[in-house]
C-alpha cells in the first residue's frame, strides 16, 4: 500500500466519528501524492505524514456559565494547536452547536496550509465551543466568553497561539474574550485578532476575508482573460465573509443576486442592497426575512436554493459541505465559469472534482479565504510595533498577498503537471514550506 493510502487509513481508524477531519486529510494527502511519491522512502522513515496529521496538542475543557434566569449551562471548549513549524499557532474560534473535536481538527489541519500560503510566519490552529450564540442576551454572551477565556488563557499568548473570529465569533465576542484575557493574565498584548480599533484592532480586518476572496477571484479570471466586472454572482451566507464578498464584488462591477442564512435565502434580481444587508445582520442581528421590507422587489425562500440561480460566478461563504454534487451540476448547467470558496470546505469533494472535470475554475478555501488570516497576521505585526496602519495600507498589502498567493498556487500546479488545478497547487505550495521548516527543526 502506498504511504499516502496507509496514512489516510490510519487517520480514519485512529480518529473515528470525525468525518470532516477524514475528508480534509484525504483531500490534502490525495493531492500531495505526486510529491510524497517522489520522496516516499525519506518521508516514511521520518514519519513526516504522521507528524503532519497529528496535532501537536489538543485541549478540551469545560465551560460553565449562568444564563439570565440563573440556570447554569455547561459547554465544551476546544483548542487544537496543530502545527507550529512556521510560526505561532493562528486560527479562529468557532461558536456553533455543531462544533466537535472532528470539526475543529478539520479546520486546524486546513489552517496549516492556508497560513503557509499567505507567505507570513503563522502556524496552524483552531478552536471553539458547541455554544449557540443565537438568541442569547449580551450578558449571556459575555458570561460565556469570560468562562471560555478563563480556561483558554492558560494556553495562548502573543508569541504562542493567537486565536481570531470564525462562525459565531465576531467583534463583540473578541472584545469580551480580550477583556477576560487581560484580566486573567495581566497582559495587554496581541493575543487575539479581530479586535476593536480602539484596542489594537486593524483597519480592513473586518472586510479582509470577503475582499481577499474577490482579489484572488479577479486575479485568477484576469490570467484567463476575464474579469469580475459585468458578471452575475451568487453568494451563500450573510455573515462576515459573505457581506464583504458582496461589497467588493459590487465595487468590482459585478451584480450579486443572492445571500442566505441557515434558514433561508434571498434573491434580489436588481442586486443585493449592501447597506440593507449590513443593517439587518450587523446592526439589528435579525433574520434575512427582514430583507424584503427594504427591497420589495426581492424574494425570500425558506431552505436551501442559492445554487439554483443562474450565475457566472459562485462564492460559497457560509459553512462546510453546503454545496454538493447536485448543486455543482445545476451551477454548471446554468453556465457558471468560476467557483471560489469563501467558507472553509463548503464544496463536497464530489462537487469540487466535478468542477475540475468540467473545466470550471475552482479555488479552494485554503487559498481563496486566506485574506482573513493574512490580515490577522498584519494585525499581529501592528500590535508588535504598537502602531496602526491606514485602511489603504492594509488593503494594499492584502491585495498584493492575494495576487501573489494566486500565482504561487498556479505555479505549483504547473510545476507538477496539474495546470489549472488549484486544489493541487494550493496543497503543494502550502505543504512545501511547512515541510521545509519541519525538516530544519528536527524531530520535534
Ligand atoms: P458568520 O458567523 O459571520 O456567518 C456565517 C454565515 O453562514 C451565516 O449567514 C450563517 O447563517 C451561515 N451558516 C452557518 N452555519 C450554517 C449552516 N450549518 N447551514 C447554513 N448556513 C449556515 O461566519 P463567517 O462569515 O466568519 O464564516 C463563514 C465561513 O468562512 C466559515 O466556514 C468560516 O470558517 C470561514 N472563514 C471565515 C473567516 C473570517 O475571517 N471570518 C476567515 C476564513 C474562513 P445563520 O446566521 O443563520 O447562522
Amino acid at each position: 500500500m502506498s504511504y499516502v493510502d496507509e496514512v489516510i487509513e490510519r487517520v480514519i481508524k485512529e480518529n473515528p466519528a470525525e468525518p470532516e477531519f477524514h475528508q480534509a486529510v484525504r483531500e490534502v494527502l490525495e493531492s500531495l501524492r505526486v510529491v510524497v511519491e517522489a520522496n516516499e522512502e525519506k518521508f516514511r522513515r521520518d514519519a513526516l505524514l504522521e507528524r503532519l496529521v497529528n496535532p501537536e496538542r489538543q485541549i478540551k475543557f469545560r465551560v460553565p456559565w449562568i444564563d439570565d434566569n440563573g440556570q447554569v449551562h455547561v459547554n465544551t471548549g476546544y483548542r487544537v494547536q496543530f502545527n507550529s513549524a512556521i510560526g505561532p499557532y493562528k486560527g479562529g474560534l468557532r461558536l456553533h452547536p455543531s462544533v466537535n473535536i472532528g470539526i475543529i481538527k478539520f479546520l486546524g489541519f486546513e489552517q496549516i496550509f492556508k497560513n503557509s500560503l499567505t507567505g507570513l510566519s503563522i502556524g496552524g490552529g483552531k478552536g471553539g465551543a458547541d455554544f449557540d450564540p443565537k438568541g442569547k442576551s449580551d450578558r449571556e454572551i459575555m458570561a460565556f466568553c469570560q468562562s471560555f477565556m478563563t480556561e483558554l488563557c492558560k494556553y495562548i499568548g502573543a508569541d504562542t497561539d493567537v486565536p481570531a473570529g470564525d462562525i459565531g465569533t465576531g467583534a463583540r465576542e473578541i472584545g469580551y474574550l480580550f477583556g477576560q484575557y487581560k484580566r486573567m493574565r495581566g497582559l495587554f498584548e496581541g493575543v487575539l485578532t479581530g479586535k476593536g480599533l480602539s484596542f489594537g484592532g486593524s483597519l480592513t480586518r473586518t472586510e479582509a476575508t470577503g475582499y481577499g476572496l474577490l482579489y484572488i477571484t479577479e486575479e485568477m479570471l484576469r490570467t484567463h482573460g476575464q474579469s469580475v466586472s459585468g458578471k452575475t454572482v451568487v453568494v451563500s451566507g450573510s455573515g462576515n465573509v459573505a457581506t464583504y464578498a458582496v461589497e467588493k464584488a459590487q465595487q468590482l462591477g459585478a451584480k450579486v443576486v443572492t445571500v442566505s442564512d441557515s434558514t433561508g435565502w434571498v434573491y434580489d434580481p436588481d442586486g443585493i442592497d449592501i447597506a440593507a444587508l449590513k443593517e439587518i445582520k450587523e446592526v439589528n442581528r435579525q433574520r434575512l426575512t427582514e430583507y424584503k421590507k427594504y427591497r420589495p422587489g426581492s424574494e425570500y425562500h425558506e431552505g436551501k436554493g442559492v445554487w439554483s440561480v443562474k450565475a457566472d460566478i459562485a462564492l460559497p461563504c457560509a459553512t462546510q459541505n453546503e454545496l454538493d454534487l447536485d448543486d455543482a451540476k445545476t451551477l454548471a448547467a446554468n453556465g457558471v465559469i468560476a467557483v471560489c470558496e469563501g467558507a472553509n470546505m463548503p464544496c463536497t469533494a464530489e462537487a469540487a472534482d466535478f468542477f475540475l472535470e468540467k473545466g470550471i475554475y475552482f479555488i479552494p478555501g485554503k487559498a481563496a479565504n486566506a485574506g482573513g488570516v493574512a490580515t490577522s497576521a498584519l494585525e499581529m505585526s501592528q500590535n508588535s510595533e504598537r502602531l496602526s496602519w491606514s485602511f489603504d495600507e492594509v488593503d494594499g498589502k492584502l491585495r498584493s498577498i492575494m495576487v501573489s498567493l494566486f500565482h504561487n498556487i498556479d505555479d505549483a500546479a504547473k510545476k507538477y503537471g496539474f495546470e489549472g488545478n488549484y486544489i493541487v497547487g494550493a496543497n503543494i505550495a502550502g505543504f512545501e514550506k511547512v515541510v521545509d521548516a519541519m525538516y530544519a527543526q528536527g524531530i520535534v
